[in-house]
């Protein structure tokens, strides 16, 4: 009460609920008919008026549920849980991001920003042009290693990444020990193929699919070491 609030034409002065419920005409003035009804029909209950956090069922405000509206939300994305998640190392998740997006620096990509060069993969014994899909997926390298891991995992086999959400990811529970063992089969797959990529192209060493396949064994046994699950 005491100081007022001007609206057109006539000043109003600050008002409890209870009080504005007591004069009929001014929710008549202020709402219309059928909110009028909705007003009258509120029960209050004794005691002073309050504020109450409308976003908390309890009234009590709460910071957490305040960011949460307040927030930027981009599009839920349905892979982003297998990459952004607390068992996959930070530096392989970037790298599985950026080969969602076709952001590999293999020589198809170069090629397509206009840097003229002869491809030759270095994952088939008779070579091929380098494409992202050709050398995590197709390439013989490729085609072994997922052939191997979908036996072991009883999961279809997957030629490029929508076949891997699907055939793989997306048949899991990323809340079970196998749902999170196959996510980390997947990544450490990837990961392993680029790195003995990069060695064969800058270091000269050969592809192996099964020496990149051990490198994943031996990677799962020591995230399964390092990974605590909060419990
Ligand atoms: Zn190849």
């Amino acid at each position: 009460m005491g100081r007022s609030l001007w609206f057109p034409g006539f000043p109003l002065p600050l008002l409890s609920v209870k009080e504005a419920l007591d004069i009929p005409p001014l929710l008549e003035v202020l709402l219309d008919f059928p909110q009028q009804e909705v007003a009258k029909s509120i029960k209050l209950i004794e005691g002073h008026d309050k504020l109450v956090f409308a976003l908390a069922p309890s009234g009590i405000c709460s910071s957490s549920l305040l960011y949460n509206e307040m927030r930027h939300k981009g599009n839920l994305c349905h892979w982003a849980k297998f990459l952004w998640n607390a068992f996959i190392p930070t530096r392989i998740a970037f790298f599985l991001w950026k080969a969602v997006f076709n952001a590999i620096s293999v020589d198809t990509n170069i090629q397509q920003r206009g840097i003229p060069m002869a491809s030759k993969c270095s994952c088939c014994s008779n070579p091929n042009t380098e494409s992202l899909d050709h050398l995590l997926f197709q390439g013989e390298v490729g085609t072994n290693i997922w052939d191997y891991f979908s036996k072991a995992l009883n999961l279809s086999t997957c030629w490029d990444m929508p076949s891997l959400f699907a055939n793989w990811l997306g048949k899991i529970n990323l809340s079970n020990q196998f749902g999170m063992v196959t996510t980390a089969i997947a990544a450490l797959t990837l990961w392993n193929i680029w790195l003995s990529r990069n060695s064969a192209r800058f270091a000269g060493s050969s592809m192996s699919w099964i020496s990149i396949k051990n490198q994943v064994i031996t990677g799962i046994h020591d995230l399964s070491v390092s990974f605590n699950p909060k419990s």
